[in-house]
Parts: C-alpha cells; structure tokens; sequence
C-alpha cells in the first residue's frame, strides 16, 4: 500500500517488500504477455511442450474470469454487499454486444436507418427478397458502451435494495439474477429468445478480422485485466475506496463521518457492473454465441467462490483466485480425469473409467467454499495484513504526556475558530419517543459558540439519544436543532457531518478491520473532493489532495503523542480500549469540526489516562473549539465545563455552574435516589 511508505518506522521494511512484491507482479506480467509463445521456448530449449491454441482459448477464458472477479470484488470485498446474481450484468454486456452485431436480430430495412449506416453502425443486407438491417457495432465501442449500460442498469436495480444488507439484499440480487435471463428468453423479438445468438461478429483490429484465432482475443483479455487492476487499485486507495470501506465495517459510524452511504453503495453497485458490462461483451465476442443459459445463477455462484477463495477486498488475491480456479477447471480436472480413467482401466474398475470431474465443477466448488471459510477465511493473499505486536519498549517509550495536546500543531490542524457571540448550537423542545418510551421530553439546550457543556444524568436519561438526534442517527418527533444559524433536524448524518458536527460514540464505533490511519483518513471523507474519475486517473491535483490527507492524518495522530503513532497501521481493533478512544477523537478532529460531540470519552480509560485525555479536551477549548460532553466523573466535569445540563427520563432537570450542580438536591436525588440523599445530608 502506497500508504505504509510514507510512515517512517516501518518504511525502510515495507519498501523492500513493495519492491520484492512489485518483481514478482512484472515477472508473472512478462510470463502472461509470452504466454502463446512459451510452447517455441520449451521446444527451443529441448523439453516436449507444446502451448496450443486451445490451451490459449482457456487461457482467455480465465482471463474473463478474473475481470469478472475484480467487479464482484468491488461490490462485495470493498463495499461489502453481497450480491448472488452478478452474472446478469455479464449477461447484459453481452447481449449488448450480440444484439447489434448477430444476424438473428435484423429489423426490416427502411430509408431511415440510411443515416445509422451512415456512422457505420448498420448495413443494408438483402435477404429471401427483402432488405434488412444487419447492424454492425464495433467490439470497441461496444466495450465502453456495455460499461455504460451496465453502470446504469447496476444504479437501477441497486436504488430499490439499497435500504437491505446482509441475507435481505443477497436474496433481492439472487432474484434480480434469475430475472435477467428469463427476460432475455422470453423476448425473442430483441434476443432471439432460448435459441440465443448465433454468429456474433468477431472484432476487428485496423481491418483484421480476429476470426478464430485465440492470441487476439488472448491480448484483450489481457489489456482489460491490466486495465481493471489499476482502476481497482486507484478506487481502494482513494476517497472513493475508503467510503465503500467505511460502508462494509460500519454504515452508521460512516455516515457520521459524512460518507453519503446511498451514494457510495450505488458507485460500488455501477463500477462493479461496469466490470462485468465489459467482460461481457469479450466474452460474447471470443464465444461469438450468447444464450440465456449461459449466465445463470451457477456462474454467478462460481465468481463469488473466486473471490472468497482469492481473498475478499484483495485486489490481487481475487486475480489469484480467479486464475487458480479456472485453470483447475480448464486444465486440472480434464487431465485428473483422464489419470483416473487410466487408473480404472489398470484396475478393471467400470466406475473409475467413467467418472467426470468436469461435470462436477459446482460440488468441487462448493467443496473449495467450504473448505476456504473453515481453514483459511480471509482467502489466498488477505486483504489486511495481520500487523506484528508492538515491542514492550514500542510500547513504553513514552509514559503520559501531561498538558494536554501540542498547541502549535493543534492549532494548525484544527481550521481556525472563529471566537463569536452567540449560540452554536440550539436545541428547543426536541422530543425523542421509541414506541412508548419518551427518550427525550421537549428538551433545550444551548452550547455558546467557544463554550463547553457537559450533559450528565443517570444511565438511560436520554443523553445518548440526545446526541443522536442531534447527529441525524435517530428523528425527532418534535422539536428543531438549529446550528450556525440554519436547521439541521430532517438533515442526513453526512449533511450534518459537513455543516461542521462531528462526534464520537458511547461505545466507539471504529472502522474495526481498518488501519488506525485509514480511520483518520475516513475522518476527512466530506472535506475531500477526489471523484471516481479522479482517482482513476490519479491527475497531480488529486495525487496532491491525497497527498495533504495522509499528511494531515498523521499529523493528527500525533497529537497524541506515541499512543497512535507506531500503531498506525494496525487494525483499529487490534488497538487497546483508551487507544480506541484516542483514534475516534482523531478521526472525529480530522472532519474539521466547528463542535465536538462527546460521549463518555473516558470510560474506560484508567485515572492517568482520564486526566491526560481531560487536558487534551481542555486545549482542544483553548484553540476555540466548542465543545458538548457526556460524561459520568464529575471531576471532569467539573475541570472542563461552564454549563452543565442534567439530564433525568430524558427531561432536563436543571442546568448550571458545575459547582451549583454538585450542590443541587435534585440532582443528588437522581444520582443516589432519596433515602441516599437523605442519608448523605445527615451525616
Ligand atoms: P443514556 O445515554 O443517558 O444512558 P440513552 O439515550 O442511551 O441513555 O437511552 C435513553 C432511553 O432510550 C433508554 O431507555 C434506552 O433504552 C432507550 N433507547 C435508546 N436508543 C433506543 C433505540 N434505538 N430504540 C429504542 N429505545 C432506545
Ligand atoms: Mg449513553
């Protein structure tokens, strides 16, 4: 990952194995590129094999494979929607293709075509006396045509399911994917119906005609798997890349963080069919034949297995994957069959000689899924690597840094605060009921600009709900919240996000299978601009902005010190509960917030850590950062805050100077209870 170069620690040893890792992709890239010529070198060299051009067709036809893995790879590994009809955007990039190149689909000539013939996308054919269209689209525009139907067709047919995950959206696309082929059988007049489509026109390149010959056909295969490597490679480690991750570990955290998750569902959902679009119309073309059958649920089935067994979300894992089983398919389970027929005939055993691994792809497939999820789940080249232990002196070089953050740097990473008058944020009798629980009862609350509220209360009083009500996660059933002057309740998370709230959880919601850096960097999702087309095409301003955004993610992460620093490429749940709580603070401060919404930021968290973090807050306020926190030591509360609210069955019970609060009867009572209190006062 480009990202692990950058930090100092680990560089010089990650470089060596970005170097190694880059020799063996170009050496495997060369042995591909002379593949149909490697028979010559065998025979030059003296040994007896031959590459035929049927061993080249399989070849291609593993090729196909991959392409299609890597879109499902985008829509399951990195976005982590499960998808079981894939093979219906296979099968309409291939259609497309075939529509308009066979000669099954010929409409009754007339002059108005004159003008599609024209552009060179029709030609007039005479047939048993009549004139006929016989439409002629190039294999060149069909590609990027395919791809475009495709990704529209994937934003469709994604809109409706988008509300759905797990096993609900799996049985949503199973359907989509028995549906497509069953359009494509009953509408003869566009397909030709179950009988499909005959003598697809091959591709022509400069005027050759591919015909039959497999090395043509060998090389596009192999251009569109080079091409859907770097695109995969440039999405995963883009803006874009990281919002689908943020989406597959956790939708509600990423959508607090400002990830639009309709928006980024439906990218993974058109780019992922894209895919598929494309190898479609490759597929049709080597084949020069498309029928129904050939795109249902078992092939969908069997690029999902290449993409578990390869590793979900492993760009080269699911090319490894996909390889591997269509070789053993193509090559192993032919000749392993002809061992075992040899073996019966030696043996005299009927069975033996008239066994067919071949025909039984699917259990072997389905051998290969179980075997994969039981012993090695994260597949052939995982997509996180599992990060060494920090030494126990890593660890301890540093004890607690006490004074809270590095102002200086704190101040440069936070956007400036403007110190003004007035309120920030205003919450006027908002209401919260769950059934017929009222969460919060015609609550207000109002947060200074530059102040910091703590909000405390008894466990369920209703102080969680506040914040989410406030950050879009739950709708209030009365009430406005207005911040900066405008209206934020009915707004997305996101649109909340981005209006300047950022927050932490009461039980941390980190992007779990994450590196720390990657977390900090979601943090940043909404202040970043990089599109889809710009990160494939990696331009020097995205490469810049992306640049500024890992610096400022490590920046921010040094804030704390060496709590994060050496640890920003372990995964975020390989990470100790106050650490956890250090990278939700980094990722919420990487958002550029104007208020920081915090809950119980410290439970947990032994007193040293408490005291440490409660400073850090503390200059947080200092830079002009408003702030409103939950919390249960009221030590801190007390160091931190100008206002406390109290919050009781999710009414307000009183607000003030923490030290009247302390004092306040009511107060005690919804702590400790009245015989407590009472108790308490007499002694
Ligand atoms: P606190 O953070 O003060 O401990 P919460 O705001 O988490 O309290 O909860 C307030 C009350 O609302 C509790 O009774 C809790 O069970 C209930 N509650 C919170 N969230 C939900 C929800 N999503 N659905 C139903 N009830 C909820
Ligand atoms: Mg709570």
């Amino acid at each position: 990952m480009a990202v692990a170069n950058v930090i100092g620690a680990q560089s010089s040893a990650d470089q060596k194995a970005a170097r190694q890792n880059g020799a063996i992709i170009a050496l495997i890239g060369l042995l591909m590129l002379a593949f149909p010529f490697l028979g010559l070198a065998f025979q030059g060299l003296g040994f007896d094999w031959d590459i035929g051009d049927d061993d080249v067709d399989s070849m291609s036809l593993a090729l196909g494979f991959v392409t299609l893995a890597l879109g499902l790879n985008i829509v399951v590994g990195f976005a982590g929607l499960l998808d079981l009809g894939y093979a219906a955007f296979f099968a309409i990039g291939a259609y497309t293709y075939g529509v308009f190149t066979a000669y099954q689909i010929m409409p009754a000539w007339s002059s108005a075509w004159d003008i599609v013939a024209a552009v060179g996308l029709a030609e007039k054919v005479h047939r048993d006396g009549m004139d006929l269209v016989h439409f002629t689209l190039s294999f060149w525009l069909a590609l990027p045509i395919a791809a475009g139907l495709t990704a529209v067709c994937g934003v469709v047919f994604g809109f409706p399911t988008l509300r759905l995950r797990g096993d609900y959206l799996a049985i949503v696309t199973l359907g989509f994917g028995e549906i497509v082929p069953i359009v494509f059988r009953n509408t003869p007049a566009v397909t030709n119906g179950a009988a499909g489509l005959n003598g697809v026109m091959a591709p022509q390149f400069f005027g050759h005609s591919f015909q039959v010959n497999p090395k043509p056909y060998y090389y596009v295969g192999l251009a569109l798997v080079f091409l859907l490597i770097v695109i995969s490679i440039r999405l995963r480690d883009s803006r874009i890349g990281r919002s689908w991750m943020a989406v597959r570990e956790d939708e509600t955290a990423a959508g607090a963080m400002g990830v639009d998750h309709v928006k980024s569902k439906l990218l993974a959902f058109a780019i992922g069919a894209a895919f598929a679009g494309m190898t479609g119309v490759f597929y049709v073309a080597k084949l020069q034949t498309a029928t129904p059958d050939m795109f249902g649920f078992p092939v969908s089935v069997m690029i999902l297995v290449m993409v578990v067994f390869g590793g979900m979300g492993s760009v080269w894992g699911v090319v490894a994957g996909a390889m591997a089983l269509s070789m053993l398919q193509s090559w192993f389970l032919p000749s392993l069959t002809g061992w075992i027929h040899r073996g019966g005939e030696a043996v005299g055993n009927d069975w033996l000689q008239q066994v067919d691994l071949a025909r039984s792809t699917e259990l072997i497939f389905g051998l290969i899924l179980v075997l994969t999820m039981l012993y090695r789940r994260d597949g052939l080249i995982p997509a996180t690597r599992k990060q060494a232990a920090l030494s126990f002196d890593a660890q301890n070089v540093q004890g607690v840094r006490r004074g809270g953050f590095d102002t200086v740097a704190a101040a440069k990473i936070l956007a400036t605060m403007p110190k003004r008058g007035g309120n920030l944020l205003e919450v006027r009798g908002v209401t919260v009921k769950f059934g017929g629980l009222t969460a919060l009862n015609a609550v207000d609350i109002t947060v200074p600009s530059g102040g910091v509220v703590a909000v405390i209360g008894p466990n369920g009083s209703g102080k969680s709900t506040l914040f989410n009500v406030i950050t879009g996660l739950v709708p209030a059933d009365s009430g406005s919240i207005k911040f900066d002057g405008g209206e934020i309740l009915g707004l997305k998370p996101h649109e909340i996000l981005e209006r300047g709230i950022a927050r932490t959880f009461q039980n941390i919601r980190l992007f779990a299978n994450l590196p720390v850096l990657t977390n900090v960097l979601i943090g940043q999702h909404a202040r970043l601009r990089t599109g889809v087309f710009g990160a494939i095409l990696r331009m020097p301003g995205t490469a810049a902005e992306e640049k500024g955004a890992l610096q400022r993610a490590i920046d921010i992460a040094a804030l704390f010190g060496n709590r994060l620093t050496p640890r920003l490429n372990q995964t975020a749940s390989a990470l100790s509960y106050a650490n956890r709580r250090r990278v939700e603070i980094a990722r919420a401060l990487a958002t550029q917030p104007k208020i920081l919404l915090l809950d119980e930021p410290t439970a947990g968290m032994n007193p040293a850590e408490t005291l440490e973090l409660a400073e850090q807050i503390k200059s947080l306020h200092g830079l002009g950062l408003t702030i409103l926190i939950i919390e249960h030591k009221l030590d801190v509360v007390t160091q931190l805050a100008d206002t406390v609210v109290v919050l009781d069955h999710g009414e307000k019970l009183t607000e003030g100077k923490p030290a009247e609060v302390r004092r306040n009867d009511d107060v005690l009572r919804a702590y400790l209870g009245r015989a407590a209190t009472e108790a308490a006062r007499a002694s």
